[in-house]
């Protein structure tokens, strides 16, 4: 039996499925980093969402440890480099909360562009704020989608049923069969999208991919959406960009600080024109579950092996 331990929580069938394969003794509670480099020795499986960070110290600490599994998309919290040296396997579940991200990104479009968070909050508190929220259509706008992977993909189908032009930048990416225009350069989606909205990984080479020169060969008034992670944006060019309106607006579910309670995030979500909600594009019960599922069949796989 292999000791697997799932430091973030997976959903019950996953839990279930793990538990029936009879190959695992399961253990389940987050553990902080220091405490987790004192189990860790004792684990051949660990089990991850995107709160715990898997560290070079917490890889090096693992000397049974064989398997790290990332149950969702993102491997920017784990040092992948370092798995690699170790010959530790590491595996992700692409794709499996796509559909919650791209509903997400569309959601927070459009409670952007019709004020739904500020009318909702005016209406509690008391207040008619009819004629102050008057909003924007999306049809007929241009979506700029930076990284066409699963998520992106997703996006684009949704955008295209709202009646929005999409364009797409993926240097990955040389064709499909989705009716959305492909281009080569970065810039190039830049100057023509009233929608710019992020769906690629945090890579050393993709941090503050978005800063302040590309802001600047943005369209006047253009909104951003970031449902990816917090530090493709260089967050302090975003701010100025808001404050200067050159930026209508923009809506977060990602900062490159989690939570966001610097002096730089608080200033970010102090401004009227900013919405955000708390990294939760793929906290569904229905992705969850699709994540979950797919993970624990993974590391009943690898287990078999
Ligand atoms: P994916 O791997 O299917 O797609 C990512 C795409 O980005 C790929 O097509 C890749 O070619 C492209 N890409 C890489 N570098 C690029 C660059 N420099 N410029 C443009 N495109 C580039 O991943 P996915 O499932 O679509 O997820 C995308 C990202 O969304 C994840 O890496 C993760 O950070 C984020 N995410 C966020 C949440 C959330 O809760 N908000 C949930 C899941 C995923």
């Amino acid at each position: 039996m292999f000791r697997l331990h799932a430091n973030d929580p997976l959903s019950s069938d996953a839990m279930e499925l793990l538990q029936n394969s009879g190959l695992f003794k399961i253990t389940a509670e987050h553990l902080d980093k220091d405490q987790l480099i004192k189990k860790i020795d004792d684990i051949e499986f660990l089990v991850v969402r995107s709160a715990t960070k898997v560290t070079a110290d917490v890889l090096n600490a693992g000397k049974n440890l064989k398997v790290v599994g990332r149950a969702g998309t993102g491997l920017d919290n784990i040092d992948v480099k370092t798995a690699r040296e170790l010959g530790i396997k590491v595996y992700n579940t692409p794709g499996a909360n796509a559909i919650s991200v791209a509903e997400l990104t569309l959601g927070l479009l459009l409670s952007l562009v019709r004020h739904i968070p500020r009318g909702t909050q005016g209406l509690k508190d008391g207040k008619w704020e009819k004629k102050a929220l008057k909003g924007h259509e999306i049809f007929g706008k241009k979506i700029g989608i930076i990284g066409f992977g699963a998520i992106g993909q997703e996006v684009a189908k949704r955008a295209k049923a709202f009646g929005m032009e999409v364009i797409i930048y993926d240097p990955f990416v040389k064709e499909t069969e989705l009716p959305v225009k492909l281009v080569n350069d970065l810039g190039e989606l830049l100057e023509v999208a009233d929608v710019v909205t992020l769906h690629l990984p945090l890579t050393e080479s993709t941090k503050h991919i978005i800063g302040e020169n590309e802001f600047a060969k943005m369209k006047d008034g253009v909104i951003i959406i970031n449902a990816a992670r917090g530090g493709i944006v260089d967050e302090q060019a975003l701010y100025d960009a808001l404050v200067s309106g050159k930026v209508l607006g923009a809506a977060l579910d990602v900062f490159e600080v989690e939570p966001p309670m610097d002096e730089l995030r608080r200033k970010l979500l102090g401004l009227d024109n900013v919405i955000a909600t708390p990294h939760i594009g793929a906290s569904t019960y229905e992705g969850q579950k699709r994540v979950g599922i797919e993970m624990a069949k993974k590391l009943i796989e690898v287990a078999r092996e």
